[in-house]
């Protein structure tokens, strides 16, 4: 039938029949990303005692443990400059889900006591403009529908330095990069909110605290949530 050979390539870019990760065919109930590169694939994050939490950091929840050169690199960076969105907001989901599981109830319970808001990493307006969308708000969304809370409004918190790559800076050297890369509407109360800042990878945390930084001051705390942590 010639009309449905004109409909299909369209519904394969909409919702394309394989897996963002690995390739494979996917199956009736999987809609980006195959069960198998969600459960099994992947190794959890490793707790790392070398990392020592800013005063303001309640906590860092990974889902997976960052695998150089592997299927979780390719992904992530697929995110960043393949306009995957829909992917993007499947992982933020995993990461959501993942979190209510194994997050501990004490913990929960504190962030829900005040609005828990989710506050992804702002793009400096220069690579929003390459990219199109901002991969990190896309993990927020996800997140955001499996746990029912709140993402921050778009433009509250901008990016207001163009920082250079991270890439083969050592810690000192990220966190100086980073210095003062965030403003927050001076409007915007945090009092009533307990941030939890979301992004793709974590590696020395250096764009996380330094977000933590802005949104969390006064002796207030926030969490940080990523997919992967190198
Ligand atoms: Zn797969």
């Amino acid at each position: 039938m010639p009309m449905k050979k004109l409909i299909q390539p369209f519904i394969d870019i909409v919702f394309p029949h394989t897996c963002a990760c690995c390739g494979k065919g996917l199956g009736d109930h999987e809609r980006y990303i195959c069960r198998w590169c969600r459960v099994s694939r992947f190794d959890e994050a490793i707790a790392d005692d070398k990392v020592i939490l800013p005063n303001n950091v309640m906590f860092v929840f990974s889902m997976w443990q960052f695998d150089k050169g592997g299927y979780l690199q390719d992904l992530l960076h697929g995110l960043k400059y393949n306009f995957l969105q829909e992917v993007g907001e499947e992982l933020g989901y995993f990461a959501g889900r993942d979190f209510l599981d194994k997050a501990d109830p004490d913990l929960l319970q504190t962030v829900e006591a005040k609005s828990p808001l989710l506050i992804p990493v702002p793009l400096h307006k220069s690579k929003k403009r390459t990219r199109s969308y901002n991969q990190s708000r896309a993990l927020a969304r996800g997140f955001s529908r499996a746990t029912g809370w709140e993402v921050i409004q778009d433009g509250i918190i901008k990016r207001v330095k163009k920082t250079k790559t991270q890439t083969g800076l050592n810690t000192k050297e990220r966190n100086e990069n980073l210095r003062q890369a965030f403003v927050i509407d001076h409007q915007f109360i945090s009092d009533n909110y307990f941030p939890i800042v979301i992004d793709d990878v974590f590696t020395t945390g250096a764009t996380t605290f330094e977000l933590v930084n802005v949104v969390a001051n006064d002796g207030s705390k926030a969490g940080i949530v990523t997919i992967a942590k190198s």
